[in-house]
């Protein structure tokens, strides 16, 4: 009894039966308790907490800690760390291009429509539509299933994302998922470009997403279609009538005019990008969709992206599965399989899926378990995350990304300087890559890294002539290095230097306002009591009046009984000007403060 008790204590603390200490492969997931911790590592939950008391830290046993919190603690206990793997890869690249594969054949373009609000996005996409579905044999029973295909000429198919708007692109974009080929860019040309406009531009170039420019209610007396395309330029898009390669139309979506011109571009457009996607595999595709439907349960719409969907397939989606039971197309015809950039209604789903999430078929059943069991302990883990998230080294998540341009040589000292530059994190920024590319920085390259306000970075490679002038011209700096250390060591200097110096305010002290003179040489001076702390001749001040601030600025002179003074105490009386402001009044109230600046170290 006694030898059994002893034997579990030294288990218990991480010994084995000689009193040696045992080193445990420890798997760690991207958030756990302390007690799931201390479990793994074969020691006591209070260990783990004495030892993190001894480093300031106050957690329970029910404290949900990060991966890198976790990390740091084995390996303070000594163990070995195992980072658990995600067992699918899904989500990323699903619209990846196929142009490598051997049956792959060319798909619909898909398209977004962007700008600013008022522009007449909604009314564009409705009278693609609707001329369309008129065009059709089923004329008039669309139903809003959030994307649509259009036919041209009988032989050519767009698909078209209904929902316009940049949050939707992003949000897609954010999860990962890469569904538009193609931006319409609508502006109004009475209207010009707006803010939302730029916005969209951005999104669009930082998504390398080729932008086509619908410039609309050409209809109304006040359109300008030209100042429109001089505006473009501002901002790097220069349209063909002005020796650029950015195609433009000017259309009405109310009057309906030039829809066909547009719907060309788009074709000729999807012609250069050479969009091919591999019918003969199994479909995948991302959620665009998804809704309860009381009869049928939860219904999503799905962009295939590739392969193709045939009834009766087993997907993942998101966290959810299913089998598909029907499968409808954006017209509400039941049809029994889909190719590559349709849009289809899939019912079957488990559970609803959210929008921007993956849809993958899965041809083994037992994957499906596998995934969607790893897919909600995952949200699980967020969720627990989300609620009480100790950051237990003070370290908060990391919110800003800065955008960096990487060009080299080879493949090799790309996939290197990524994966370091992709690891370089300072305070809250980190560092994004938006292009990683092997060649010689070109034009393109200049241009995006001015409009995602990037770090252009060549390695072993410099920019051609083009690409040289116009980064000239931006007054783009664009950084040449051949030492790895070098170039990571220059953008993590790059960067602290981004950070804002982080300042505080220290209260001094208050006075309220008894009298107001006016001093020939000094203007207006106020005599004041001081009712707190203390007031200095050299603070920075804020004038209340009714509680609301009037007035910030700095102290011009202190006066004591006539005399200079540097600082006055709380009870006493004494004059105070302002520097460049003489609106006091009685009974208004002065706050003193000096501004630390706290130096931020890397
Ligand atoms: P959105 O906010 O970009 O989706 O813009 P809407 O499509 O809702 O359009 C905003 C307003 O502009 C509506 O009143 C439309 O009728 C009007 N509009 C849209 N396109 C045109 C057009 O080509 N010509 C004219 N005259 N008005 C238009």
């Amino acid at each position: 009894m006694k030898r059994s008790r002893e034997k579990l204590f030294k288990k218990q603390s991480g010994q084995d039966t000689d009193g040696q200490k045992v080193i445990r492969q420890v798997k760690i997931p991207k958030v756990i308790t302390i007690q799931e911790l201390a479990n793994r590592m074969a020691e006591r939950a209070n260990t783990v907490i004495k030892y993190l008391l001894t480093k300031n830290v106050k957690v329970t046993i029910n404290h949900t800690i990060d991966q890198d919190t976790a990390e740091f603690i084995v390996k303070e206990f000594g163990h070995e760390i195992l980072i658990e793997e995600e067992p699918d890869q899904l989500l990323k690249d699903i619209l990846s291009k196929d142009k490598d594969l051997e049956n792959a054949v060319s798909r619909p373009p898909v398209v977004t429509v962007m700008g600013h609000v008022d522009h007449g996005k909604t009314s564009l996409l409705d009278s693609l539509r609707d001329a369309s579905v008129v065009n059709s044999e089923h004329g008039g029973i669309t139903q809003h299933i959030g994307a649509y295909q259009v036919n041209v000429n009988d032989k050519s198919l767009i698909t078209f994302i209904d929902t316009p708007g940049h949050a939707a692109f992003t949000e897609m974009r954010a999860r990962g998922s890469k569904i538009t080929d193609i931006v319409i860019l609508v502006v109004a040309a009475n209207d010009g470009i707006k803010p939302q406009t730029i916005e969209a531009i951005q999104h669009a170039k930082a998504a390398q997403v080729p932008i086509i420019v619908a410039i609309n209610k050409c209809d109304l007396q006040g359109a300008d279609p030209t100042k429109v395309r001089n505006q473009l330029l501002e901002h790097e898009l220069i349209v063909e009538e002005m020796g650029g390669d950015v195609l433009s139309v000017e259309i009405s979506a109310l009057k309906k005019t030039n829809l066909d011109k547009l719907k060309e571009l788009i074709l000729l457009q999807s012609e250069i990008l050479d969009m091919k996607a591999d019918p003969s595999i199994a479909a995948a595709g991302v959620v665009v969709e998804s809704r309860l439907d009381k009869g049928r349960g939860p219904v999503s719409t799905v962009l295939i992206a590739k392969g193709t969907l045939k009834k009766g397939d087993l997907f993942v989606s998101g966290a959810s599965n299913g089998k598909v039971r029907a499968i409808y197309n954006y017209r509400g015809d039941l049809i029994n399989e889909a190719g590559p950039s349709t849009p289809v209604e899939i019912v079957g789903f488990q559970g609803a899926p959210n929008a921007g999430d993956d849809f993958v078929v899965v041809e083994n059943d037992s994957k499906v378990e596998e995934i969607v069991e790893y897919r909600q302990q995952e949200i699980k883990n967020k969720k627990l995350a989300g609620n009480k998230k100790t950051d237990i080294f003070g370290e908060s998540d990391p919110e800003e990304e800065y955008n960096i341009i990487l060009k080299t040589d080879v493949n090799g000292s790309l996939e290197a300087l990524a994966n370091a530059i992709e690891k370089i994190k300072i305070e809250n920024i980190k560092t994004k890559i938006i292009l990683s590319a092997v060649g010689p920085i070109t034009e393109t390259d200049v241009t995006l890294a001015k409009a995602s306000n990037a770090i252009l970075l060549g390695f072993n490679i410099r920019p051609n002539k083009e690409a040289k002038d116009l980064a000239r011209s931006y007054k783009l700096e664009i950084l040449y290095f051949n030492i790895i250390y070098e170039a990571l060591d220059h953008i993590t200097k790059k960067i602290s230097g981004l950070l804002a110096p982080e300042t505080e305010e220290q209260g001094q002290g208050t006075c309220e306002v008894l009298e107001v003179f006016s001093v020939s040489k000094a203007g207006k001076v106020a005599g004041v009591k001081v009712t707190e702390g203390e007031i200095k001749n050299n603070s920075e001040l804020r004038l209340l009046r009714d509680g609301a601030v009037v007035y910030t600025g700095k102290v011009n002179s202190l006066f004591r009984e006539k005399n200079e003074a540097k600082e006055v105490k709380a009870g006493l009386e004494c004059g105070v000007s302002i520097k460049d402001f003489n609106d006091i009044k009685k009974g208004d109230v002065i706050e003193f403060f000096k501004t630390i600046t706290i130096e931020r170290e890397i």
